[in-house]
């Protein structure tokens, strides 16, 4: 097992694409003018250049800096101290109405210093996206709200089509990978919380792999998220920040990201994408409108889907 001063050699498979193209300068110059923060770009997400190429980018909304502080994550940790920016789910809804887009996700980092986490700016961004772009599907990667129902019940009335909430890693490594505040069974109650609340709206979680994770471990995982309704799954290879986040334990190879992909499906999974580059966020359109198209989820009322495969 390597320790925090050694790094295992990233295999082939794992290169990433470079920076180009019309559409990522686009994006990226649109955020810019509005002061927007992405994930993509402070988790350095190997990703980041395919997706914006694609014409998309997770928006993180309520600011850059993180109450937390997980042993796997590049955003800042610090104290915002109750900083929100009062305009940002019109500056959101203004950048999605510029881009010719389905789906967009919005996320945020943990803001323990906010009395609901930031639950209603999350609804107050759902909603005004959906007026200002009516037809818009949005996927929401939320924080876990120290599991305050009231402060998921805000989020899930706002109808957000997808609800994202992730374990990260497996019961046993949490305590070593997350942040102390996080907790598994929290997380496992919050994704539960959210169809107890609204039955019909979609939820999803994802878990990155090398961490020192067994196999039977990653079943369970799977099987804990089943058990509580969790409809969309990603499996992804962890990668290292920085040599100050944990040390990669194993890299898998693309065959066994495909068996795990397959072993979700039969679990029940709506959908489950896993590959070595594979993030909670990577093609989460492509994949949700896939599933709608194949009869695997319904579109909520609310959204006027007009994507085609
Ligand atoms: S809660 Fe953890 S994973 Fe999420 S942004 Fe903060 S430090 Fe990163």
């Amino acid at each position: 097992m390597p320790t925090e001063g050694t790094a295992l050699k990233k295999p082939d498979w794992l290169k990433i694409r470079p920076p180009g193209g019309e559409r990522y300068r686009r994006v990226k110059a649109n955020l810019r003018a509005h002061g927007l923060h992405t994930v993509c770009e402070e988790a350095r997400c190997p990703n980041l250049h395919e997706c914006w190429g694609g014409g998309t980018a997770t928006i993180m909304l309520l600011g850059g800096v993180c109450t937390r502080g997980c042993r796997f994550c590049a955003v800042t940790s610090g104290h915002p101290q109750g900083w929100v920016d009062p305009l940002e789910p019109w500056k959101v809804a203004r950048v999605l109405s510029e881009w010719n887009l389905d789906y967009v996700v919005l996320t945020s980092v943990a803001r323990d210093d906010l009395p609901d986490g930031g639950a209603s700016h999350f609804a107050q961004t759902v909603r005004t996206v959906k007026q200002k772009v009516p037809h818009m599907l949005i996927e929401l990667l939320i924080p876990d709200f120290r599991g305050d129902r009231e402060a998921l019940r805000k989020v899930v009335e706002a109808k957000p089509d997808v609800i994202g909430h992730n374990v990260e890693t497996v019961e046993r490594l949490t305590p070593k990978v997350r942040d102390r505040r996080a907790r598994y069974e929290q997380s496992l109650r919050v994704l539960e919380t959210i169809k107890e609340l609204d039955p019909t709206r979609y939820t999803k979680s994802s878990l990155m792999l090398g961490l020192g994770e067994t196999e039977e471990e990653v079943l369970q995982t799977m099987r804990d998220l089943r058990s509580v309704g969790v409809d969309f799954l990603t499996l992804g290879q962890y990668l290292r920040p920085t040599r100050k986040h944990l040390p990669v334990v194993r890299y898998l190879p693309p065959e066994e990201f495909e068996r795990y992909r397959r072993l979700g499906e039969e679990l029940g999974f709506r959908y489950v994408a896993a590959g070595p580059l594979v993030r909670s966020s990577y093609r989460a359109g492509e994949f949700f409108i896939k599933s709608l198209i194949r009869g695997k989820v319904e579109p909520n009322v609310e959204a006027n889907v007009q994507a085609q495969e």
